[in-house]
C-alpha cells in the first residue's frame, strides 16, 4: 500500500528525549500513527507490526489507530526509527524531508527494533555510564531568570534550584523543558572511541589527539558550526587558517538558497513580542506548537494578554493549517485541513485574495483548479468565520490547558 508519511515531535518523545536508552523511547518513536481504514485494508490491528519502506531504507513500526490523520497518510514521531528511513536531500530548505515523504506500507513478522539497536546499526556505541554528581548537599542554591535551550522559544524565566551539584527543581518550565533540567545524562568529560564502545579520557587528553589529527591531516575541512556560538566560530577560522583547511557550513547543503532568495526578495516578519502585544489572528500553518513548543500559545500568542491584546484569549482568533488534526488544531477557533503538498494551492489562494485589482485570480499555476478552488473557498469561509466567529463558550481541554501553563517538577 502506497502512502505518504510525515514526522514530528511528540511530547512523550519529547519528554523521553534524554533517556533514549529506556524501552518507553523506544516504544514512542516506534509508534506508526495510520487511519483506522488504512489499517482495515492491509488487515492489521492496533499494535501488530508493520514495514515501512522508503527510497532510503525500510523499518518496522507499531500500528497505532488515529482518526486525526486522513487514510494514505501515515504519522511518526521523531527519532532513530523514523531517521532510519529518512533520507538526506533538504532541497535547500535545511531540513530533510521530515514533512514529505512516499513510502510503502505493509504487514511484518517482526516487532519494532529498539532505539539501541537502530543507532547500532548506524555506527553508534554505547556511551560510559554517566556518573551521579556530587558534592556539598548542605545548602541549595536557586537561579532565576536562567533560559531553556530545548526549543526555539527560549523561556527566560525559569527557576532553577542545585543542591549538591544536581538540579533538585525547575519552575516555569514546560514538561520538554523540566526534563530537560532534570536528566541526568549528561556527559561532563569527553570520550574517545575504543573499538566498539566509548572510554572516558581527561580534556588534555582529548585536545591533545584532536590536534595531532588536525595537524597529520593534508587537507583537513572543517565543517558545521551551525550550532556553535560565534566566539568558537572565530577560533575555528583562526585555526582553519593555521592548519591551511577548509572551513564550510551547513547552508552550503541547507540554508543556502533560502538565504539568497532572502536576499533577493526579502523577508517579511516581526518579532514575538510584537505578536503578543498586537497579533489579533494567529495562524499555525504545518506546526503543533502544544507539542513542539509548548509554552509557544502561553507566553507569544494565544493565551497571553499583550499591550493591545488587554483579554488574551478573547482578543484573538487561532486559524491552524495542517494536513491532519494536531492537539493545536484540536484548540484552534478554526482548522483547515489540506491535503498533503496542497500548501502551495493555499498560498496561492490567500495571495489571489489580495489581489487589489480585483482581477480573478489565476487558476493555470500547476494546479488543479478544483483545488485551488476549494483552498480559496476555505479560506474565504474561514476569514468570515474568524470575523464573525467570537464565540468562547467551548471550553478548551483540560489536558491541553495544563500542556500551556507552566510546569513545575521537583525531585
Ligand atoms: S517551551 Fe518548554 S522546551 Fe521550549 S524553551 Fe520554553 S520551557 Fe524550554
Amino acid at each position: 500500500m502506497r502512502v505518504f508519511i510525515t514526522s514530528g515531535r511528540t511530547i512523550t518523545q519529547g519528554r523521553e528525549l534524554y533517556r533514549k536508552d529506556t524501552p518507553a523511547y523506544s516504544r514512542e518513536t516506534s509508534r506508526c500513527f495510520i487511519h483506522p481504514f488504512d489499517l482495515l485494508e492491509i488487515g492489521a490491528e492496533e499494535g501488530d507490526s508493520l514495514l515501512l519502506s522508503t527510497v532510503a531504507g525500510e523499518e518496522v513500526f507499531s500500528a497505532t489507530p488515529s482518526e486525526d490523520l486522513v487514510p494514505g497518510t501515515i504519522f511518526i514521531p521523531c527519532g532513530p526509527h523514523a531517521n532510519a528511513i529518512l533520507h538526506a536531500d533538504t532541497h535547500g530548505t535545511g531540513a530533510p524531508d521530515y514533512k514529505w515523504l512516499e513510502g510503502t506500507l505493509a504487514r511484518a513478522d517482526m516487532p519494532p527494533r529498539s532505539g539501541w539497536e537502530v543507532l547500532g546499526e548506524q555506527g553508534g556505541a554505547s556511551c560510559p555510564q554517566v556518573p551521579e554528581p556530587g558534592g556539598d548537599e548542605s545548602g541549595s542554591t536557586t537561579f532565576r531568570d536562567v533560559v531553556c535551550p530545548l526549543c526555539g522559544c527560549l523561556c527566560d524565566d525559569l527557576v532553577v534550584q542545585v543542591r549538591g551539584g544536581i538540579v533538585t527543581s525547575v519552575d516555569n518550565a514546560c514538561a520538554l523543558g523540566s526534563e530537560k533540567f532534570l536528566s541526568r545524562s549528561r556527559l561532563c568529560t569527553p570520550i574517545a572511541r575504543n573499538g566498539e564502545a566509548w572510554t572516558s579520557i581527561g580534556f588534555f587528553e582529548a585536545i591533545r589527539y584532536a590536534a595531532e589529527v588536525l595537524a597529520d591531516a593534508e587537507r583537513p575541512l572543517l565543517f558545521g558550526w551551525s550550532g556553535t556560538s560565534s566566539e568558537a566560530q572565530c577560533i575555528g577560522i583562526r585555526i582553519a587558517e593555521e592548519i591551511r583547511g577548509v572551513i564550510d557550513n551547513c547552508s552550503s547543503i541547507c540554508h543556502g538558497p533560502s538565504i539568497m532568495g532572502i536576499q533577493e526578495v526579502g523577508h517579511p516578519g516581526c518579532s514575538l513580542g510584537v505578536v503578543k502585544n498586537r497579533a489579533d489572528v494567529v495562524i499555525y500553518w504545518g506546526s503543533n506548537p502544544i507539542e513542539s513548543h509548548p509554552r509557544h500559545l502561553s507566553r507569544y500568542t494565544t493565551y497571553v494578554n499583550g499591550r493591545y491584546r488587554d483579554n488574551g484569549h478573547q482578543d484573538r482568533t487561532l486559524v491552524v493549517v495542517d494536513i491532519r488534526k494536531t492537539d493545536t488544531a484540536k484548540i484552534a477557533d478554526e482548522f483547515l485541513q489540506i491535503t498533503p503538498g496542497g500548501d502551495y494551492a493555499v498560498f496561492s489562494s490567500a495571495r489571489d485574495r489580495q489581489r487589489p485589482c480585483g482581477c480573478p485570480p489565476p487558476n493555470d499555476r500547476g494546479h488543479p483548479p478544483g483545488e485551488v478552488d476549494m483552498a480559496r473557498r476555505s479560506l474565504q469561509e474561514c476569514s468570515v468565520r474568524c470575523a464573525l466567529h467570537r464565540d468562547r463558550s467551548d471550553p478548551v481541554p483540560r489536558q491541553v490547558q495544563e500542556r500551556a501553563q507552566c510546569n513545575r517538577v521537583r525531585r
